[in-house]
């Protein structure tokens, strides 16, 4: 169809990404959706930017965090979830979410994010709590914490406000860690199959605190994300060297 024709011709990687990858692939531009394997099906991941991506699970189109403006979301599918992780304006934009949510799009935020709805929006919206969880469609959602540690950081992410998501689905947990320290919670993390980890100053963390989480929850794939003015082959040098088993992915953040 359309999306894929114009994905193709702007960068001819179809295919290239994904579960062949080996370890760290050098993007200059944004790719064709990275693929991973279900019990049934797949999971596409296309990185839009910064902490904005859209993610196609097996009976669910789901956006992250979703700002920018909708031309950015052109060719993408509709989407039918969006989880939104935090108030801050690089994570959430109610002019974009006016743009872009359908009839039947439902939304799951945080506590705070939900009280600042327009009207319209909370109707669709469902508002979890650290440590909840709800379910839409095929996907379970909890959320995980997400706070800043570090005493001078504290003031952008307080502990307790800010939601990270693990979402099920078809036999696969994704982390959407949020704006976040390494917390223990993250280091807690079981049977991870994909992670989106942040690394910026002074908003969440640098990409030692970074690599030496995810080197403790092991996940199968991890992307750097959120990371501007960091540097993600650092930090996917790290994570090589101390967890050879996870394999990080490389996105289109801020091409
Ligand atoms: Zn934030
Ligand atoms: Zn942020």
């Amino acid at each position: 169809m359309d999306f894929t024709r114009r994905e193709s011709l702007k960068f001819g990687l179809a295919g290239a990404a994904g579960i062949g990858l080996t370890t760290i692939m050098p993007f200059t531009a944004r790719a064709a959706p990275d693929g991973y394997k279900t019990e049934t099906g797949e999971i596409q991941v296309s990185p839009i930017s910064h902490a904005s991506f859209v993610m196609t699970v097996p009976g669910l189109v789901i956006y992250n965090d979703p700002v920018g403006g909708k031309a950015l979301y052109e060719g993408q599918p509709a989407p039918q979830l969006i989880l939104i992780t935090h108030e801050h304006g690089d994570h959430f934009d109610p002019e974009t979410l006016a743009a872009i949510v359908g009839a039947d799009t439902k939304l799951v935020t945080n506590p705070s994010v939900f009280e600042k709805l327009p009207e319209d929006l909370k109707a669709k919206a469902t508002a979890i709590a650290n440590g909840e969880t709800t379910t839409v469609g095929p996907v379970e959602i909890r959320a995980i914490p997400a706070y800043n540690t570090t005493e001078d950081r504290k003031k952008y992410h307080p502990q307790g406000r800010d939601n990270g998501y693990v979402l099920s689905v078809d036999g696969r947990n994704v982390y959407i860690a949020g704006d976040t320290e390494d917390i223990p919670e993250m280091r807690a993390l079981k049977d991870i199959y994909i992670a989106f980890v942040p690394m910026n100053l002074p908003y969440t963390m640098d990409v030692t605190q970074a690599s030496s989480a995810v080197a403790e929850f092991k996940p199968a794939f991890v992307y750097p994300y959120h990371y501007k003015g960091s540097d993600p082959q650092m930090f996917a040098e790290k994570v090589t060297e101390a967890a050879p088993e996870t394999k990080v992915v490389q996105g289109g953040w801020y091409s």
